[in-house]
C-alpha cells in the first residue's frame, strides 16, 4: 500500500452536518489569579484572570514560551495552579474530564485503529456500546469532511486530514469546551485558511466554548471573538482585544477596516512583548 498522504477532499457544505445537543449555555470557564510556578525560578503564569461565556471563541496569542500551553492545560486538568483556581461551569478543575476536549500541535492518533475507530474511541471508553459509539464517530467524520476515509488508518492521511480526525475525536464525548494548541501551527498555508473555516463552520453548528492557543495574530483575528495577548515570561495576561467582525467569518474579511485595526493592536502589543523577551533571553543566556 502506498503511505503518500492522499488529497486534501473538500469540506461538507454550510448546514450539511447535524445540530448540536448542547446550546451555548454550558461552556462557562473562570480563570481567577492562576499563577503557575515550576520551581527552579521559572514562574509560567503569572497571576492570570479571565472569564469566558458559554460558546465564546478566544484566541490566547503570545511569544513562544510565555506560559499559554500551561494556562491552557490548566483548563484541561493537566497542569494544577500553584494559587488561583480555574472552574468549568463552576466546578474547580482538578483532573482531564469528559467535558473538555482537547486537540494538540502534534495529532496522537492511534496508527493502529482506523479513522472511525479512533474517533470512536471516546464514546467506546465513556460506556457506549461499539455501534452507537461508531454512529457518533461517522457523523463527526461527516462534520470534518472525512466519510469518505473512516476506514482507512491514520497513516495513509495528509497533515490536514489527521488535525481532522483529531478535531472529531475531541468531539466526540460532546465536551462543552474545545481546547486547541496550535492545532494548525504544522499545516501549509493553504490547508490551515481551510481548516480555520472548517473550524468556525463546526463551532458554530456545536455552540462550544472554544479556547485555541496560537502566535500566529492573522490566525487569532480570523477566528476569535476576543483575543488575549499574553506577555512573555512571566506569561501574563495584558490585552482582552475584542474582534467585531461579523460571522461567518470570510477571508475577504482581512481588508476590512476592523480588521486591520485589531492585527495592528495585536501586532503591536507582540512586537513589545518579543522584543522583551528577547532582551531577557540575551540577559540570562
Ligand atoms: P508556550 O506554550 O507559550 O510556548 P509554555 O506554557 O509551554 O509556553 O511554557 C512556559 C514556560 O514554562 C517555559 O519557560 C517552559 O520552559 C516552562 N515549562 C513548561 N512546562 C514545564 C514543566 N512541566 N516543568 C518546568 N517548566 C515548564
Ligand atoms: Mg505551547
Amino acid at each position: 500500500m502506498s503511505t503518500e498522504p492522499l488529497n486534501e477532499t473538500a469540506l461538507p457544505p454550510l448546514g450539511k452536518t447535524r445540530k448540536t445537543h448542547y446550546k451555548p449555555e454550558k461552556g462557562h470557564i473562570e480563570i481567577d489569579h492562576v499563577t503557575v510556578d515550576f520551581g527552579g525560578g521559572a514562574i509560567a503564569v503569572n497571576d492570570a484572570s479571565l472569564e469566558i461565556m458559554p460558546g465564546e471563541f478566544v484566541c490566547l496569542l503570545g511569544p513562544s514560551g510565555c506560559g499559554k500551553s500551561t494556562l491552557m492545560n490548566t483548563v484541561a486538568g493537566f497542569v494544577h495552579a500553584t494559587s488561583g483556581s480555574v472552574k468549568v461551569d463552576g466546578v474547580t478543575i482538578e483532573a482531564p474530564g469528559q467535558d473538555r476536549g482537547m486537540v494538540f500541535q502534534q495529532h496522537s492518533l492511534f496508527p493502529w485503529k482506523t479513522v472511525c475507530d479512533n474517533v470512536a474511541f471516546g464514546p467506546l471508553m465513556a460506556g457506549e456500546g461499539i455501534d452507537s459509539a461508531r454512529a457518533t464517530a461517522r457523523s463527526l467524520l461527516e462534520m470534518v469532511g472525512l466519510s469518505a476515509y473512516e476506514k482507512r488508518f491514520p497513516g495513509v492521511l495528509s497533515g490536514g486530514m489527521k488535525q481532522r480526525v483529531g478535531i472529531a475525536r475531541a468531539l466526540a464525548n460532546y465536551p462543552s469546551v474545545l481546547l486547541m494548541d496550535e492545532p494548525f501551527g504544522a499545516l501549509d498555508a493553504q490547508t490551515r485558511a481551510m481548516m480555520q473555516e472548517n473550524l468556525l463552520q463546526i463551532w458554530d453548528e456545536f455552540g462550544i466554548t472554544v479556547i485555541f492557543v496560537t502566535h500566529d495574530i492573522d490566525e487569532a483575528v480570523f477566528l476569535a471573538d476576543r483575543v488575549v495577548v499574553m506577555s512573555a515570561s512571566p506569561g501574563r495576561l495584558i490585552a482582552d482585544i475584542r474582534v467585531d467582525l461579523p460571522r461567518p467569518r470570510m477571508p475577504a474579511m482581512a481588508t476590512s477596516e476592523d480588521y486591520i485595526k485589531a492585527k495592528q493592536q495585536c501586532m503591536e502589543l507582540i512586537r513589545v512583548e518579543s522584543l522583551r523577551a528577547f532582551e531577557q533571553q540575551r540577559a540570562t543566556g
